[in-house]
């Protein structure tokens, strides 16, 4: 069984985060390896609190991971500040398996996962990246420009993309369709789903998401094939969404 490597935050709801990576890995037929990149206090209710692991630390641990097995495939997640992000841009010179980014700033209810400015965590990144997967808010920050409807999602696309993949996120539009947008290779490509009725209140979208791809890459997908049979895989959890405490569902 090949291995994912995961890099995400432990949400101990289990519905973001490691946790929920590691089953859509499971799901997938691939084994998880990886680190926990940042800590946060939250339940189905939102998140409370957060704080990144000591970056040396994270470091450490994906030196000795990465010296010692292959990974097809990589999945980053929540970093929650420059220092983490410094750290696996370092560890990642040890792997050249494709890697996506799921640059999570903040929780959807608003809470923040990140300090400090991200864009200095893409420059630190990027050359290690074959995908980064922004939701419009993480799109806006990113490109440095309003991002809120489908001609400045291909700009920011196009202008976040270059080495590495672009996938801006459209979920969060509001309108009957979801488009997603992909720059790749110097080429857009739209992806449009059905929405599903209240899937933007559904915790860990972005995770299942952007690890789904990962596990899609693993298999040797080309990107437009792995973005859109991802895309597939979440509607299909948003379909039967997990209900694992008195807050919002979660989608795994
Ligand atoms: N906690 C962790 C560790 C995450 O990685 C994320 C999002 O990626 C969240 C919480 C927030 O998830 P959501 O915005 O889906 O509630």
């Amino acid at each position: 069984m090949a291995n994912l490597l995961l890099i995400s935050g432990l949400d101990p709801s289990g519905g973001a985060g490691l946790l929920a990576d590691a089953r859509v890995a499971e799901q997938h037929g691939l084994r998880a390896v990886g680190v926990v990149s940042a800590l946060t206090v939250q339940s189905s209710a939102g998140v409370a609190a957060f704080e990144p692991v000591d970056a040396e630390l994270v470091g450490g641990q994906l030196t000795a991971l990465l010296s010692d097995s292959v990974v097809a495939a990589g999945k980053i997640g929540m970093l929650g500040d420059e220092e983490v992000a410094r750290a696996v841009a370092e560890a990642l010179r040890l792997t050249a398996a494709p890697v996506v980014w799921d640059p999570v700033l903040a929780a959807s209810s608003g809470a923040p996962l990140y300090r400090g400015d991200p864009r200095r965590a893409l420059a630190l990144l990027r050359d290690h990246l074959a995908l980064i997967t922004p939701n419009l808010a993480e799109a806006e920050v990113l490109a440095g420009f309003p991002v809120r409807d489908l001609p400045a999602m291909r700009r920011a696309a196009e202008s976040l993309a270059g080495g590495m993949a672009c996938l801006v996120k459209g979920g969060h539009l509001g309108e009957g369709v979801a488009v997603d947008v992909l720059s790749a290779g110097g080429e857009l490509v739209e992806i449009a789903g059905d929405r599903m009725a209240g899937g933007e209140d559904v915790h860990g979208t972005g995770c299942a998401l952007s690890t789904a791809i990962a596990c899609q890459l693993a298999g040797g997908a080309p990107l437009a094939a792995a973005a859109a049979a991802a895309a597939a895989f979440v509607r299909a959890r948003l379909a039967a969404p997990v209900r694992a405490g008195r807050g919002r569902p979660s989608v795994m």
